[in-house]
């Protein structure tokens, strides 16, 4: 297969000789040529001059260009009229124009918005998700670290594609609780509720639970975040040279220049804004483009969850996340489980949503709050975990852990620790076995 790949692009490289207006792009069997000229009139003769030499290389190579199958669409404001669009020619058709084209697999669209790349994106994340929901079923689901392998190469990767090219474009100033601007909406939030959904199931979290505990108890980003520091590593790569000559050096004329279009940039500006907001998170205040690429995953990651405990400390949603997990920060997930449910049982408790009787009470699914084993007082965390006589055995032996490990017995360490996980879902397994 590389060797017929190999073979096409020496047997192409040549297409270019011909073309002697249009910038051209060739990317393995992708082909894109542009035109720019303040004249229509001109740019259209300038583009048929060049497919016209695309034709007869063609022809001579004997390679067939099905025209049927181009796009040409027009990205700047020059209005060109219907019949100027029809004398576009490629060997006797003409091919159609269509506001959108896709471009190494990235939608454009004519206004640049990339309003339908984020669009596809949404729709291959919807259709990729069963890939981690098939798998995380309360009783009979996967470990979370399992799941989140399938999540990371089935529909991460679909969400991530392209993403740098509109993530900047979504909010006006990078904020974690900042509001989407509304043309972004509707399929932006359609991309975060599969991102949100594939969490909430990875940890057996029922609806409603608040979603920045769900993000923490899994030590993720949220979407917005993981997106805007992916698409930093790219601009840091970008400006150093690493993606290339090119982009390089249209990095430095555009900023050097202090021009228009590095001002109304959509990728170039804002993120230059951001890492230089994150770098005044630190104090010693970083070069990143002083680091090397490693390092600097390293220390954009820190500070992105710098910025997100910030906003979970101001935050006064889900009490006992709070507890449990006062800062925001990358966890590692649990390989292997107790059981399934009881795993599920677990991580329910971390994000406030364990179906203990007070909460039952709340959404009048249980009559009564106080413990199922009639010990007379209120059924919540806390009673279960450290006073309730129905898994007192359970609670010798996760006591006996803690001090095996020599850990306090309290809250944050029973539900943090990957030493106690064990003995902790034993306990609950235990509890819940009797029905509310
Ligand atoms: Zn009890």
């Amino acid at each position: 297969m590389k060797i017929i790949m190999f073979c096409w692009l020496v047997y192409i490289d040549d297409l270019s000789e011909g073309v002697h207006h249009a910038g051209l792009s060739l990317f393995m069997d992708d082909v894109a040529l542009w035109i720019s000229h303040p004249n229509p009139d001109e740019a259209i003769r300038l583009l048929n001059a060049d497919l016209d030499a695309i034709y007869s290389w063609s022809v001579f190579n004997t390679v067939c260009f099905d025209a049927s199958k181009f796009h040409l669409f027009d990205l700047g404001k020059l209005n060109f009229s219907q019949d100027l669009m029809d004398t576009v020619i490629f060997g006797g058709s003409h091919p159609q124009w269509s506001s959108h084209a896709k471009f190494l697999g990235a939608t454009l669209d004519t206004k640049l918005d990339l309003l339908r790349c984020l669009k596809d994106s949404a729709e291959k994340a919807e259709s990729a998700q069963w890939r981690v929901l098939n798998h995380a079923r309360q009783r009979t689901g996967a470990s979370p670290a399992t799941l989140c392998i399938i999540f990371a190469a089935y529909v991460l990767s679909v969400m991530t594609y392209g993403s740098e090219l509109w993530i900047f474009q979504l909010k006006k100033h990078f904020s974690h609780k900042g509001s989407v601007r509304s043309k972004y909406r509707a399929n932006w939030d359609r991309l975060n509720d599969v991102y949100m959904k594939c969490a909430r199931r990875i940890l057996g979290a029922p609806k409603k639970a608040c979603t920045d505990a769900i993000l923490i108890r899994l030590g993720w980003m949220p979407l917005y975040h993981l997106l805007v520091y992916r698409a930093l590593i790219w601009y840091v790569k970008g400006r150093k040279g690493l993606a290339g000559p090119a982009l390089q050096g249209l990095i430095h004329d555009m900023q050097d220049r202090d021009s228009k279009h590095w001002k109304s940039s959509r990728f170039f500006k804002p993120a230059s804004q951001i890492l230089s907001h994150l770098a005044e998170l630190d104090p010693d205040n970083p070069d990143f483009f002083s680091m090397d690429i490693p390092m600097l995953k390293t220390r954009l990651r820190n500070l992105m969850y710098v910025d997100l405990t910030d906003s979970w400390s101001k935050s006064s949603m889900a009490a006992v996340t709070h507890i449990i997990h006062p800062e925001w920060r990358p966890r590692k997930l649990a390989v292997s489980m107790h059981s399934r449910f009881s795993h599920v049982m677990y991580n329910c408790l971390a994000v406030n949503r364990a179906p203990f009787r007070t909460w039952l009470y709340k959404i009048k699914r249980s009559k009564s709050k106080l413990c199922r084993y009639g010990c007379n007082c209120q059924e919540d965390f806390s009673h279960v975990l450290f006073f309730c006589a129905s898994v007192i055995d359970e609670r010798k032996a996760l006591k006996a852990c803690c001090t095996t490990n020599d850990v306090p017995f309290d809250l944050k360490n029973i539900m943090t620790l990957p030493t106690l996980q064990f003995a902790v879902e034993r306990l609950l397994a235990s509890f819940f076995s009797r029905k509310a």
